[in-house]
């Protein structure tokens, strides 16, 4: 089997697994138990948050450990949005991107429907790239009818160049509560400039959030450097279990917790701490970043290869996506006179695996929101594959892919199915 599925999920690496095991086994304690064993488990949960911090650039009291990538998105999102409504009831806007993940985009939706929020969604090109000054003028949209008393946007605002508190009275932006724009988007890898666009949010006092969940393990993942307020990461694309992940949020930054029982996680996500799991994704974003650069280098490779030989031997074949802003683990493609499904199922056949769109879109009968969102027709939408690759990935399994590929499309239009 050539599995070329890794941006649905990967296998957990082994040394993830040893990494964990104790904590599965004989240091089982309970990081809130006042005993030796209780003490060991805190003592690895804060080793396992000072790793991440390390690999984000972070303080280790910035991160959230979650139960994977959606828990960390709606934290995110609902969180920040709730926590600055209540601190001042003007804050009723929410601003996304077209293309979205459902953990951001749904919660966007639960806000409006049930919070009253407005959600406004920032359109993306065919390219699937959402443009700067697009997204300035959304963040500016109602902002300026909204004038009024305004002490400052941001609980931090006061350390914004600029921008002492009363400065941001009536400012551009100041109704919105949140920002969210992903880093990595899942069906076509399109890599968006973050940098550039948290610098609009922040440049307004409007905290930003980005799903990074498919750029860890290719992309930077300095907060800093990104200039992201709060940023969401899963376990399970980086050789860590499902279930595992990881918010980042900014210092000064507030957050109305969704989950509320004993206060762990400094209060922002009760429950008690899933030990090994945290010690799992350290250790995961551990291995990617030092094996980043030498990944990136030899995907990026293979991917541009293999998306020549596509577009050379398979008639009528579209890339979707930015050419080259796309993250080096995927190739995503439309192949329009065929279905999506019938290919993939075709390719299974042949023992080559692969998504038509994302693992959450797969089984519906839906065109792709992401593509359709590009301004694909629905038509040829429904002719989307997705193959993406781990780090592992050899030239000679993207050559078989390639060959496969080009005889599953042949006969599927040859079958008319
Ligand atoms: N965000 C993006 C971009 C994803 O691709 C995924 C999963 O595929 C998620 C969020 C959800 O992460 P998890 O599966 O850990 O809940």
């Amino acid at each position: 089997m050539i599995f070329l599925d890794a941006a649905a999920t990967t296998p957990v690496r082994r040394e993830v697994i040893e990494a964990m095991f104790p904590f599965l086994t004989n240091q089982f304690g309970n990081p809130s138990s006042h005993h030796g064993l209780g003490e060991a488990a805190a003592s690895a949960l804060s080793a396992a948050r000072e790793t991440a911090a390390g690999v984000l650039g972070c303080h280790a009291g910035e991160l959230i450990f979650t139960s994977g990538g959606t828990e960390a998105d709606n934290l995110a999102l609902k969180g920040i949005a709730l926590a600055r409504r209540a601190a001042d009831p003007r804050r009723n806007r929410v601003v996304i991107s077209a293309i979205e993940h459902p953990a951001i985009a749904d919660s966007a939706d639960y806000l409006r429907r049930i919070h009253g929020f407005t959600v406004e969604v920032v359109p993306v090109g065919p390219d699937a790239l959402v443009d700067a000054a697009g997204f300035a003028r959304v963040l500016d949209g109602a902002s300026s009818r909204d004038g009024g008393p305004f002490q400052g946007n941001r609980d931090d605002a006061a350390d914004l160049p600029g921008a002492a508190g009363a400065a941001w009275a009536g400012a551009p932006g100041c109704d919105v509560a949140v920002a969210s724009i992903m880093y990595a988007n899942n069906e076509v890898g399109a890599v968006q400039d973050i940098p550039a666009l948290a610098a609009e949010a922040r440049r307004r006092g409007i905290p930003f959030h980005t799903d990074a969940v498919q750029a860890a393990g290719w992309l930077d993942l300095d907060v800093g450097r990104l200039g992201v307020d709060a940023m969401a990461i899963s376990g399970h694309k980086l050789g860590a279990p499902k279930g595992a992940g990881l918010l980042y949020v900014r210092g000064g930054v507030v957050l109305e917790p969704l989950i509320h029982g004993g206060g762990q996680e400094r209060g922002a996500r009760s429950g008690t701490e899933n030990v090994a799991f945290a010690v799992a994704l350290a250790t995961a974003l551990q291995f990617s970043e030092a094996g980043r650069g030498a990944a990136v280098e030899h995907v990026t490779a293979l991917r541009d290869g293999f998306i020549n030989q596509v577009l050379e031997r398979v008639p009528g074949a579209r890339l979707t996506g930015h050419p080259s802003r796309r993250l080096p683990s995927v190739a995503s493609f439309c192949f329009p006179g065929t279905s999506g499904e019938s290919v993939l199922l075709e390719l299974e056949r042949r023992s080559i695996i692969c998504s038509s769109g994302s693992a959450c879109a797969a089984g519906s009968d839906e065109p792709s929101e992401v593509l359709t969102a590009m301004g694909v027709d629905r038509a040829v939408a429904q002719t989307a594959l997705r193959f993406s690759f781990g780090a592992d990935v050899t030239a000679d399994a993207l050559d078989t892919a390639a060959d496969e590929l080009a005889a599953a499309v042949e006969r599927i239009v040859r079958l008319g199915v």
